[in-house]
């Protein structure tokens, strides 16, 4: 059996599997017996966790806690609401959009790790949303539709499909002319790196005019090993870039120290960090959540100018209407018809001559 498949079945997802690895706390185990929720990760990701601290970062977003039972922002049937599923627009359930000329292309529910802070939650941790997820229905959907040039397959995590069927999907969606662009949005490369196996690398592999992005998601450099660096690398030998898409998630890595570290660690093993988001106001997060100013800030204080500018990724809210990025304010302090006043990171003031249209 290869190790993907074998880390996947013995999943840690029951309270005895999880004691095995780490000291689990009275509050924690409440959470764990009596929150009605899907929850669980890979023996891999578990070992990640330090056993004797609950303010662990991979801890926080892997096992359950009594703070999901408060909701006071979070907006009811929110997937309905970001998705924009209840417009006149018929389209199959897997066929989520915001933009005109690309969508997000939902293939299972299922994932390695079930993160507490998923805005998909009531999809894929919750259970109360169900979807109808026909790969057929929505290739055909993409098919009729010339106007989408680009599709990001995603879940759950589509990398725990099989490769045969992983295969299929591209194979399919590179027959319809119009595509430009194949995405896919996994967390296998930090949460199950073993996937990345030699037969995957063959059906991402071949060269193709269409080509095949990952975005993945890491939101603390403590969940980057060598497994990962490998995963990464073996990636970018089959011409696939990979991204990382974290989220700005109270206590992991809402401070400068964590901010920075993280997106400097994501260089170290060639993933280039893309976005921020802000954390979305699903149900049952909202001790995640901080104000929306502080990514920006975290961008201000804690990476531009504070080190490679690669390491930069693009703070947004995703929203119903689509992404809105924040960028910190601090840069033009004043303007006048001769010249502006910028200030930089370390706030240092120059003139730079205003030109004229
Ligand atoms: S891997 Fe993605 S879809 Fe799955 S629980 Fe985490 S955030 Fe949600």
């Amino acid at each position: 059996m290869e190790e993907w498949v074998e880390q996947l079945q013995n999943s840690v997802n029951t309270l005895e599997s999880l004691k095995s690895y780490i000291n689990v706390t009275p509050e924690e185990e409440e959470a764990i017996t009596t929150l009605n929720t899907k929850w669980g990760t890979t023996p891999y990701f578990v070992s990640l966790m330090d056993p004797d601290d609950p303010n662990c970062p991979i801890r926080m977003q892997v096992v359950p806690s009594l703070k999901e039972k408060e909701n006071r922002y979070g907006i009811p049937n929110y997937l309905i609401w970001k998705e924009n599923r209840d417009t006149d627009e018929v389209r199959p359930d897997s066929i989520a959009r915001q933009y005109h000329d690309r969508i997000a292309f939902t293939v299972t529910d299922v994932c390695a790790n079930y993160c507490r802070h998923c805005f998909r939650k009531e999809l894929v941790v919750d259970r109360d949303l169900k979807l109808r997820m026909d790969v057929d229905e929505g290739i055909e959907w993409i098919r009729e539709h010339e106007e989408i040039r680009d599709v990001l397959i995603t879940g759950g995590d589509p990398f725990i499909l099989s490769d045969d069927k992983i295969e299929y999907i591209i194979r399919k969606l590179r027959e319809i002319d119009h595509l430009e662009m194949i995405r896919f949005g996994t967390r296998t490369p930090i949460v199950l790196p073993h996937r990345i196996t030699e037969g995957l690398q063959k059906v991402l592999s071949p060269y193709h005019k269409i080509p095949i992005w990952i975005n993945t998601q890491c939101n603390h450099a403590k969940e980057i090993t060598d497994k990962t660096g490998k995963a990464v690398f073996d990636l970018l030998k089959c011409g696939v870039n990979v991204g990382n898409q974290a989220v700005l998630l109270k206590g992991i890595n809402d401070d400068v120290e964590s901010f920075r570290a993280l997106h400097q660690k994501l260089l170290t093993v060639r993933i280039r960090p893309y976005y921020v988001f802000y954390c979305e106001p699903a149900p049952g997060m909202d001790h995640f959540r901080t104000p929306v100013e502080k990514g920006a800030e975290l961008i201000r204080d804690a990476i531009r100018g504070h080190t490679t500018g690669l390491a930069q990724p693009m703070y947004v809210v995703a929203t119903n209407i689509g992404k809105i990025p924040l960028i910190p304010d601090y840069y033009i302090m004043d303007k006048t018809d001769q010249e502006y006043t910028l200030k930089n990171y370390q706030g240092k003031l120059t003139k730079w001559p205003n030109i004229p249209e």
